[in-house]
């Protein structure tokens, strides 16, 4: 009866940059021409800026779990001694890996919800001098939880071991000093706050790391990143490369350049605090109790499934919305504000989050959530004016 746009408004994957889509169609281009080299050189010096780092920045076609597998292949040899700290599903997949290539790992585990502390990492460093990596997500997407990886880097520098950091939804949510904190290697993908599609996974390899690569003896063939970084000096991939993701990465990396990656983690920190605003309105009670800028995990109200919220986001509104995963299913949404995210959104989304909650026979005020978020803006967002309109 009405029209419904359908609005895609995951935490992964994010709202598309319609710029970059375009620039998809372009793709019927050759991987070992002058015009690939010049796009994959671009792209490759971009991503390097963007990240702030002077580590060496490669790509791969992958998933982000391409990204997290590579860094334990390239680094580690079977046997060494993990140290992983897990705080949700993402650092659960850490384990995971560790299991697979052979590798005994040592858990910091946090419950759902929290965050593993610095000072854990700094204890169990000092109780293992074996430990060859530490591991940890910037932010836990699951739980909508962050993790003090400054804190954390102070602690692995200290010893020989390689803070290896997924990133995947940290990168463009949270100031990241990939160098200055000594961040060894840094995970990101596509399909999170770079606003493009799945398929590219992002691997940054401090000095420190590269040492490593060179003893470490697990098994990698695909996902070899000495190879790797050999052909990107060269302006080429060592596999056949996604050129279409590439395309849109190019203009992804131009509208963040533009925009300012200092803005683009203001503009999630900004989304995400008028959303822990507009909760607190509406009486909903957050699931972390150290939550990040990427996505906010809620918790569902007393008695009600959040897949209802899900359901209903979904059939009143045509918005795609997240429930919680594994255990969290039913307990918790997220509502995400990496990368392609605006005001826009969240006052659509807060907006007929209160129509949703009240036909579920809550006791909503209409306008309360929404006007949280209206406070945040006038306060933060006029003040700045320092927004990109495109
Ligand atoms: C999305 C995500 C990943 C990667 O998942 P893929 O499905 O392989 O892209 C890894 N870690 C975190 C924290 C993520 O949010």
């Amino acid at each position: 009866m009405y029209i419904k746009k359908q609005r895609l408004l995951t935490p992964g994957p994010t709202p598309l940059l319609p710029a970059a889509l375009h620039a998809m169609m372009g793709s019927d281009i050759h991987h070992r021409t002058e015009d690939f080299r010049t796009l994959y050189k671009g792209v490759l010096a971009d991503l390097k800026e963007v990240l702030g780092t002077a580590n060496d920045v490669l790509i791969l076609v992958a998933s982000g779990t391409g990204g997290l597998e590579a860094s334990i292949q390239n680094f580690f040899s079977p046997g060494d001694e993990l140290l992983i700290c897990t705080a949700g599903k993402f650092g659960e997949r850490w384990i995971e890996l560790a299991k697979a290539f052979g590798m005994p790992a040592t858990i910091l585990k946090a419950e759902y919800g929290n965050a593993v502390s610095p000072q854990q990492v700094e204890e169990a460093l000092a109780a293992n001098p074996n430990f060859k990596g530490v591991f940890v997500q910037a932010s836990e997407t699951s739980t909508g939880t962050q993790h003090d990886v400054k804190a954390m880097g102070a602690a692995v520098k200290k010893t020989d071991a390689l803070f290896i950091v997924d990133a995947i939804t940290g990168v463009g949510t949270m100031p990241l000093d990939i160098d200055g904190w000594g961040l060894d290697v840094v995970i990101g993908g596509s399909q999170k706050a770079f606003m493009i599609p799945p398929g590219l996974a992002f691997v940054a390899v401090s000095g420190k790391a590269w040492a490593r690569a060179d003893v470490a003896t697990a098994p990698r063939c695909y996902f070899d990143l000495k190879r790797e970084r050999k052909n990107a000096a060269g302006g080429e991939s060592a596999w056949t490369p996604n050129t279409s993701l590439l395309l849109a990465l190019a203009e992804a990396l131009r509208y963040i350049k533009a925009l300012g990656m200092d803005n683009l983690i203001a503009n999630a920190q900004m989304l995400a605090e008028a959303t822990r605003e507009a909760m607190k309105a509406l009486g909903l009670q957050l699931f972390s109790s150290s939550p990040g800028s990427s996505v906010t995990a809620v918790r569902a109200p007393k008695g009600m499934d959040s897949g209802v919220i899900i359901k209903e986001f979904r059939n009143r509104f045509n918005a795609i919305i997240t429930n919680g995963q594994g255990s969290m299913k039913g307990q918790i949404f997220r509502l995400a504000h990496l990368g392609y995210f605006d005001f826009h959104d969240l006052f659509a989304v807060v907006a007929e989050l209160e129509i949703i909650l009240a036909g579920q026979g809550l006791p909503v005020r209409f306008g309360s959530g929404v006007a949280a978020v209206q406070n945040v803006y006038a306060e933060a967002a006029l003040a700045k004016e320092a927004v990109l309109t495109r």
